[in-house]
């Protein structure tokens, strides 16, 4: 008689599932930089180790703004007054960098398959005729709204903090004068943005706004890296509010800008799909959020990200683990009790 068994891709030493889902064989976990009682080697480590908080990720991040700055930035004196013309350099500026990195994301992982399907949490690709999405196409729709929505609003925040940079109405701080608060500055910022992703998020989920705006980024259950700011215009508005903080908190336009593309790029990578980069055949670069996969796929999740640890704090953690699906689901079950 013929083995009927289907043979499951193994990655990892973890199996597909039956329904063609991969999850990492280590549980996400907060960061240990918030541990109690305190492991201050083990936070050293996250926080200057690789893969770490800095590296390799952060760091990109943080030199792409400093680039941005010193050769993509339209003179601040110029931003005093608003004009087409410095407004308009921004835009198509942020929405070339935009494509450029989503675009490269897509291009490697969706269009040349460079992986397969190896360190995919899904056996699925993008769909490509399906009715919820515009035009019927997945793609298509994701860049749509990351492009004509998330760009401009993203472009709208960063252009009036310039004028007010500009015309001294928000506080100033220059590295020549202050470097080590700029540095700290630089390397904290990203705490406070996944700090207001967290709550921006769990607002989202408030039903009037889930079924306004936040529906929309969900109609992605499996994930790509356009999907990542694939938004209603209101929830752009919310996600992107982020940038207010240095409106009080005295800043360089190089942490603003710093904290406007962390927003603007990271979710293309938190969408990738892909656990993880093969880079000349070793496994050791982290690319997506699996703790994000995991609210894509269940909802009522994981509002923020992995490293901040609101959500183990309030109980809406989830790691993957059956042990953990029960006790979502014993949760939802008590609520529709009371
Ligand atoms: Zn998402
Ligand atoms: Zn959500």
């Amino acid at each position: 008689m013929a083995d009927t068994r289907v043979e499951r891709e193994v990655v990892d030493g973890v199996a597909r599932d039956e329904s063609g889902e991969w999850q990492p064989a280590k549980r996400p976990a907060p960061a240990p930089i918030f541990a109690w009682p305190p492991r201050p080697v083990e936070a050293l480590k996250w926080m200057f180790g690789f893969p770490g908080y800095l590296w390799p990720w952060n760091a990109i991040y943080m030199l792409i703004a400093i680039g941005t700055w010193l050769y993509l930035q339209p003179a601040l004196e110029r931003c005093a007054e608003f004009r087409v013309d410095w407004i308009a350099e921004m835009y198509v500026r942020n929405i070339a960098m935009l494509s450029v990195i989503v675009g490269a994301w897509h291009v490697y992982f969706y269009r040349f398959k460079a992986q397969g399907t190896r360190y995919k949490y899904t056996s699925k690709w993008l769909a490509t005729s399906n009715r919820k999405f515009l035009w019927g196409n997945q793609l298509r729709d994701n860049i749509f709204w990351s492009c004509v929505s998330g760009g401009t609003i993203w472009t709208a925040y960063e252009v009036v903090s310039m004028w007010a940079f500009a015309n001294e109405i928000i506080p100033y701080v220059d590295w020549r004068t202050e470097p080590i608060y700029f540095v700290a500055l630089l390397c904290g910022i990203q705490f406070w943005r996944l700090f207001h992703f967290y709550w921006a998020h769990r607002l989202t989920h408030w039903k009037p706004l889930y079924k306004s705006a936040h529906y929309l980024h969900h109609k992605n259950i499996n994930i790509g890296p356009w999907s990542g700011l694939a938004m209603h215009p209101i929830e752009h508005l919310l996600y992107f509010s982020c940038i207010l903080i240095h409106w009080v908190v005295p800043s360089h336009p190089i942490h603003m800008l710093m904290n406007a593309q962390h927003a603007a790029f990271t979710p293309a990578q938190g969408h990738v799909g892909f656990d993880k980069i093969e880079v000349g055949g070793s496994d050791r670069m982290p690319a997506a959020s699996f703790f994000h996969q995991l609210h894509h796929r269940y909802f009522e999740c994981n509002y923020g990200e992995n490293d901040f640890p609101f959500d183990y704090w309030f109980g809406t953690f989830h790691d993957g683990s059956p042990e953990s699906h029960a006790s979502m689901r014993a949760k939802r079950k008590a609520v529709h009790q009371i």
